[in-house]
């Protein structure tokens, strides 16, 4: 699967090539959702667009789906962010239910999703166009959303709307770190998409890098940040002090996020006896592509517990490849001191996973779901509930992150619907070693899209 950078999904960029600097882009009059630099790029895209922008345009057309989504708005703006994230949610099922056609899956989550909307009124430019035609109104180009003239990434449906989202947009936001603005994050998150796209991600669309050290000994991460590594970093990098390292920290930390959060809830959960384990064995449960492609990011474990020999993950979901158990390549002070890295794909349900091994299963120290998002798993069809139970069931030591606080406080609610008793420090709260690189949120018309940005919940 072909992974598109977030301002490719909302016209922003290209969606064919991805550029978006020094290019005219113009929308595709189909479906009018996304653009393209030019007849040469839309022309190649269109084999793989045909079957959604027809889907796109007769979904606008089909009187019933018009009715439900018209039926769905709020008569009044609405500025709690939660009650505009279930709207969105709903109009999301909605869009689920009427797009027919035989459309690629992997590509079909972020069509239902990516689209912008008013941050009050969750209005979506199909929306309007939808209830111009449902009064009898001519729909022309001109009926469209108001970009904020600053960020041009959050829009309203109106002037009078912008009025009253102002405060929404432009105040400190208490689910970002630093409380920063909405605004503020949509023009740094737009310049780190940027640069990614241009120089610092890799081929698949991730950017994995590790300090090439083995640290003396075990220091708990309890009260650290990121902040404090950097320094650390910059030496290793060869960095000078003063380089403008906002981008490249937040690069770097969008995968090594993965093993500080691991590291941090062990700390957490289970004080520091693992640190001297002979084997230490994590399971990813749910894991996805992101996992998969970052394998290699996990050795940093090894590199700050330097009394365990061998790091064992586990990465189990229905998305994982073929049974295989593979010897990534780990750093030669690793091998050194004969310590071994072992990768296992289980392409399985985690609570299938388990309980096919009855008694032979062997806990794990950790059991971690990145970013699962499991409140929509009724739109994508995910079984987290069932897989939260086993985890309760089991007594294994658990943490699941999330994207934004909305997603961390309703994944914890089904959390301890399963019975789990979490531990205070570990959800629902921001994440310290969340990533510190942002994408505008899709589902949500306010927060952002944080890898491991909060923590929903942690249980043993
Ligand atoms: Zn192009
Ligand atoms: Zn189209
Ligand atoms: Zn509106
Ligand atoms: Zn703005
Ligand atoms: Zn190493």
């Amino acid at each position: 699967m072909q992974r598109k950078p977030w301002p490719a999904w909302i016209g922003l960029a290209c969606h064919n090539c991805f550029k978006q600097m020094d290019v005219q882009l113009f929308k595709c009059s189909g479906c009018r959702r996304i653009s393209y630099c030019g007849r040469g790029c839309q022309n190649s895209d269109w084999k793989k667009h045909k079957d959604m922008c027809k889907a796109l345009s007769s979904l606008e057309q089909n009187p019933f789906a018009a009715t439900e989504l018209i039926s769905l708005l709020p008569t009044e703006p609405i500025t709690d962010v939660s009650k505009l994230a279930k709207l969105a949610l709903q109009q999301a099922n909605v869009y689920s239910k009427y797009l027919h056609g035989p459309i690629e899956i992997e590509n079909r989550g972020s069509w239902v999703q990516w689209e912008p909307r008013c941050i009050v009124c969750t209005r979506t430019d199909m929306v309007i166009r939808m209830e111009a035609a449902v009064k009898g109104k001519t729909v022309h180009d001109t009926m469209h959303l108001i970009p904020c003239p600053e960020c041009k990434l959050s829009f309203c449906c109106s002037h009078a709307h912008w009025d009253i989202a102002h405060r929404l947009h432009y105040d400190p936001c208490d689910d970002l770190r630093d409380g920063r603005s909405q605004c503020y994050m949509n023009k740094l998150a737009h310049g780190q998409s940027m640069i990614g796209a241009c120089c610092l991600d890799s081929s698949e669309g991730h950017f994995v890098w590790i300090p090439n050290r083995i640290k003396p000994g075990w220091v708990s991460l309890e009260g650290q940040s990121w902040e404090g590594e950097f320094g650390d970093f910059r030496k290793i990098l060869e960095m000078p002090q003063s380089t403008a390292s906002t981008f490249v920290m937040a690069a770097i930390s969008d995968t090594l996020t993965m093993p500080m959060t691991i590291l941090y809830a062990l700390c957490k959960l289970s004080g520091d006896e693992w640190t001297r384990k002979q084997m230490l064995t994590v399971h990813i449960v749910g894991a996805s592509s992101r996992e998969f492609f970052c394998g290699r990011v996990f050795e940093e474990i090894l590199h700050r517990t330097p009394q365990v020999k061998t790091l064992k993950i586990v990465m189990c979901g229905p998305e994982a490849p073929n049974h295989n158990t593979l010897n990534p390549e780990i750093c030669s002070d690793c091998i050194k001191r004969g310590r071994s890295y072992v990768l296992e794909f289980i392409p399985e349900a985690y609570h299938d996973f388990v309980r096919k091994q009855g008694s032979d299963f062997k806990h794990p120290d950790l059991c971690i779901g990145f970013n699962s998002g499991a409140n929509y798993s009724r739109v994508c069809g995910y079984t987290w509930p069932a897989t939260f139970k086993v985890l309760v069931e089991h007594k294994i030591p658990s943490l699941i992150t999330a994207y934004n606080r909305q997603d961390a406080e309703a994944d914890a609610a089904l959390l301890r619907a399963a019975g789990a008793a979490l531990h205070p420090g570990l959800g629902p709260v921001l994440n310290p070693w969340g990533s510190l690189k942002g994408a505008p949120s899709p589902h949500n018309v306010h927060g952002f899209l944080v890898n491991s940005g909060w923590l929903a919940g942690g249980f043993k």
